[in-house]
């Protein structure tokens, strides 16, 4: 019989905190796994262009960075799985992590399966994603060329995808529940400016009028309690994201928001199990933030393995 191999480390999530985790685990010459369901750069590779991101004065696509940082992993010997992660049990020793293509043992887990979008909640939500719904302006803006859209939030996702449909489509509605954006003030210039958005302040959305597809949403103003139909080819909901813990529901302590309650050491409420990026608690969810995520979970694992906490 042939005896399980136990990985130092495996690393569920291949975005940029789960790469930089592979970098350093490795580097440091820790057996180590990376389990992705799709491809390498989670939320990062559907960015068109990231411009923060230090080194890159040009800026950057994230699909190219997930890239470079994958083969960078793997030059130091990580390995990468495609595989969904179907159940864990992080208790154990080793921990196990069961997938389509099998199941892995490791001493260590680095969970870095980061946030999804929120959704609305809306009736019909669900059947008309990809007909009038969309949850990602730089994956789906291309849609609605010359078309009218209605992007609902506040926030900086909010901002940045009107911003960024305001170049695509003909016009753009922005509808947020209150009365000024929660967005940085940096958007303030470049969306006034813009020339093609409009916003409907004290607004939410109500309904999602369609036939086939999207053919408009039904507007309710918090205030007044009026409802308006406001005709448009597609709606961006950028409401905010919701992290990805499902399979840890039960075995890890979480915060009231979902997230999984971590420090910056990303120490979780398991010994030997650590919190990368978005999925954690975190004042700041960006690149750069989660990256130095991957690398912290990586010092404190060594310190594990070598016997420590
Ligand atoms: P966010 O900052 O949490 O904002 C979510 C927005 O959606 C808020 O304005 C909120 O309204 C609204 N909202 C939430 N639920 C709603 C509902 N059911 N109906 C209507 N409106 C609803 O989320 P985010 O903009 O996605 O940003 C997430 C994180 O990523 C933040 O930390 C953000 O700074 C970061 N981010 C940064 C950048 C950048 O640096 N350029 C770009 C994108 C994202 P209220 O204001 O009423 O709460």
């Amino acid at each position: 019989m042939s005896k399980t191999h136990v990985y130092d480390m495996i690393i569920v999530g291949g975005g940029p905190g789960g790469y930089t985790a592979a970098i350093y685990a490795a580097s440091a010459g820790l057996d180590t796994l990376v389990l992705e369901k799709l491809s390498a750069g989670g939320q990062m590779a559907l960015s068109e262009e990231i411009n923060n991101y230090p080194g890159f004065e040009e800026g950057v696509d994230g699909y190219t960075l997930a890239e470079k940082m994958q083969r960078q992993a793997e030059r130091f010997g990580a390995r990468t799985v495609y595989a969904e992660v179907e159940r864990m049990e992080l208790a154990a020793e080793p921990k196990v992590l069961e997938t389509g293509e099998g199941v892995f043992h490791a001493r260590t887990v680095a969970l870095a399966t980061g946030a999804g979008p929120r959704e609305l909640g809306l009736a019909d939500e669900a059947e008309l994603v990809g007909r009038g719904v969309a949850y990602c302006a730089a994956c789906d803006g291309m849609r609605y060329r010359g078309k009218t859209v209605v992007v609902v939030g506040g926030g900086n996702s909010a901002a940045g995808d009107a911003l960024a449909l305001s170049r695509i489509a003909e016009k753009v509605i922005l509808v947020h529940r209150r009365d000024k954006l929660r967005a940085t003030k940096a958007y303030d210039r470049p969306l006034s400016q813009a020339g093609n958005i409009e916003f409907r302040w004290n607004s939410a959305v109500v309904e999602l009028l369609h036939g086939d597809k999207l053919s408009g949403v039904r507007l309710r103003d918090v205030n007044t309690g009026e409802e308006t139909e406001l005709a448009c080819d597609g709606v961006f909901i950028s409401v905010g994201r919701k992290p990805a813990t499902e399979l840890v529901k039960g075995q890890l302590e979480l915060d009231k928001n979902g997230y999984i309650a971590a420090d910056e050491t990303t120490k979780t409420s398991l010994p030997g199990v650590y919190a990368v990026g978005d999925v954690r608690t975190k004042a700041l969810r960006q690149v750069v933030t989660a990256m130095a995520d991957g690398a912290a979970a990586v010092h404190m694992a060594e310190e594990y393995l070598a016997g420590g906490e």
